[in-house]
């Protein structure tokens, strides 16, 4: 008689124990299914240059500037560029700022009525293979 209501009380007890796991299992599982198949192809760019504008990939620190220049791809057009665009900014004192990929999410590729280098256009890569170097430019992504 002590047996049958032993093994039921288990067979609760075994219940209950999985019901509580699987809960505690179920909400973790569904939460992520549910973000995977919404954020499917989900992909937010940097954002683009306004003509004053810049902002980062965080979208949180939008900032007016000066000027935004963007380099030409040639080495040497880049470094007569850079060469001008350093001489007046001292001229006329103001901060310059480098601007990569933008993905450093606090402000630190601008400065208020600053001038913004973008470096993108600035991308090419070349191996030094006596030295096993590789020299890549300040403007290379994995992507470009
Ligand atoms: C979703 C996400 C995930 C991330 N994960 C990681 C991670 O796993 N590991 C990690 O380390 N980082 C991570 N980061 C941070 C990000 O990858 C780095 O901050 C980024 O690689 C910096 O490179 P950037 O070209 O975007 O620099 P920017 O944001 O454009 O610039 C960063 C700083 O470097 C200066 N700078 C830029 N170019 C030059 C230059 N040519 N010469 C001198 N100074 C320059 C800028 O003025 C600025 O102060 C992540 C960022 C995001 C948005």
């Amino acid at each position: 008689m002590r047996n049958p209501e032993r093994r039921r009380a288990a067979r609760l007890a075994a219940g209950l124990v999985s019901i509580v796991l699987a809960a505690a299992v179920a909400r973790p599982v569904v939460h992520v299914v549910r973000t995977a198949l919404r954020e499917r192809g989900f992909s937010k760019p940097t954002p683009v240059w306004g003509p004053t504008d810049v902002e980062d990939i965080s979208r949180l620190s939008r900032t007016r500037v000066r000027t935004i220049t963007t380099l030409p791809e040639d080495e040497a057009g880049a470094i007569e560029m850079l060469r001008r665009l350093l001489r007046d900014a001292k001229e006329q004192h103001l901060s310059v700022s480098i601007a990569g990929a933008r993905h450093s999410m606090g402000g630190h590729t601008f400065t208020p009525d600053g001038v913004v280098v973008d470096m993108l256009p600035l991308r090419a890569m070349s191996l030094d293979d006596q030295r096993n170097l590789l020299h890549v430019q300040a403007g290379a992504k994995w992507r470009t």
